[in-house]
């Protein structure tokens, strides 16, 4: 049992009442934006000093390039000056740079016992690049906590010869999800956006540590919960329809729901608007900068991707849109301009 009598943050009223008059902005993508920055090893482990000043942990011998949320610790910088430009290309919401900052995504990394650190410095991070910008401009700018699916999934065997067996089990994922939740709280995220849901089983597992977390701060924080559609028929990787995957998670009464990644916005089109014909909270909607091509980079134009997100707010089927993976400041920029005089959807009566 999800426990609702708690306290809700204050933020959500506030968000609430600025989503009744317009469609809101998230931002986009970090690790593209982090690519383009080209960094080496070093870069990755701050010359060495792999878990940055101050460090409690463990040493590792495990190469750290390519481990992006460890930049919060090492890159601090680097990763508040992305999210700061997103904020000024029109975002009201900057998501944490913590996508993979839970135990089980970084043992990839050595890096277990570093995740404490990494939420409680991704909240930060995104939380002073929130204050950058609304210091600059006067509008409010809300920090997501990002929690991504991890790196196994807990309905799927990924052995063919024992269809039984499973990576991971709920309770895993949901004391892993917990230990990154409370770090996120601790750093200051006003929001919790557990995204890129492949196996609704593990954002069930998020779903419930958000909740086991929330009683731990003592407030509830609103939820954002987004799935990505892998498959040419329109489901989810554990084979949900998009009106599955929202009753399947429709008990978290989430702030949001929607989807992103995978996809361009063309081909995500009817999914969202599948999923904003029944589901009773605001709809959010994220998609990539169109398919990659066979270098693995996105290239669709901001003025392209723009145009597909506005025809999603013309057919009133969301309320808040950014983007995945390959859109930089000046796609969420395109964005936020050709949604800004469309009208959020409205939810179904
Ligand atoms: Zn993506």
């Amino acid at each position: 049992m999800l426990n609702f009598s708690l306290p809700e943050a204050p933020c959500l009223a506030t968000l609430r009442a600025l989503a009744a008059r317009r469609i809101l902005i998230l931002d986009g993508a970090m690790g593209t934006m982090i690519q383009t920055l080209n960094m080496t090893e070093e870069d990755f482990t701050g010359n060495g000093h792999v878990h940055g000043p101050g460090c409690r942990h463990h040493p590792t011998d495990h190469p750290q390039k390519g481990n992006n949320d460890l930049l919060v610790l090492t890159q601090p910088k680097a990763v508040e000056d992305i999210q700061f430009r997103f904020a000024m290309a029109g975002a009201d919401i900057l998501e944490t740079n913590t996508f993979s900052s839970t135990t089980i995504a970084q043992a990839d990394y050595g890096l277990e016992a570093a995740v404490r650190d990494l939420n409680v410095a991704g909240a930060q991070v995104a939380r002073r690049a929130a204050d950058r910008a609304q210091a600059e401009d006067g509008r409010p700018r809300f920090v997501a906590g990002a929690v991504g699916p991890t790196n196994r999934t807990a309905s799927i065997s990924p052995d063919v010869n024992d269809p039984g067996y499973r990576a991971v089990t709920f309770d895993d994922l949901r004391i892993a999800y917990g230990e990154q939740i409370d770090g996120l709280v601790e750093g200051g995220a006003d929001l919790i956006l557990i995204e890129t849901i492949f196996d609704t089983l593990n954002a069930k597992a998020a779903i419930f540590a958000a909740f086991e977390s929330f009683a731990r701060a003592g407030r509830r924080l609103p939820l954002m919960i987004s799935g990505t559609i892998t498959d040419a028929s329109g489901r989810t990787l554990s084979g949900q329809t998009p009106t599955a995957f929202w009753h399947s998670v429709a008990h978290a009464h989430p702030f949001t729901v929607g989807l992103n990644c995978a996809l361009g916005a063309a081909a995500m089109r009817p999914h969202m608007a599948e999923i904003a014909a029944v589901a009773t909270c605001l709809t959010c909607a994220y998609p990539n900068a169109g398919l990659p091509n066979a270098f693995g980079a996105y290239d669709e134009t901001p003025e392209q991707t723009a145009a597909q997100v506005a025809g999603f707010a013309r057919e009133g089927i969301v309320n808040v849109v950014g983007g995945c993976c390959g859109t930089t400041p000046d796609h969420i920029r395109a964005i936020a301009e050709a949604v800004a005089p469309l009208a959020p959807r409205k939810l179904p009566a």
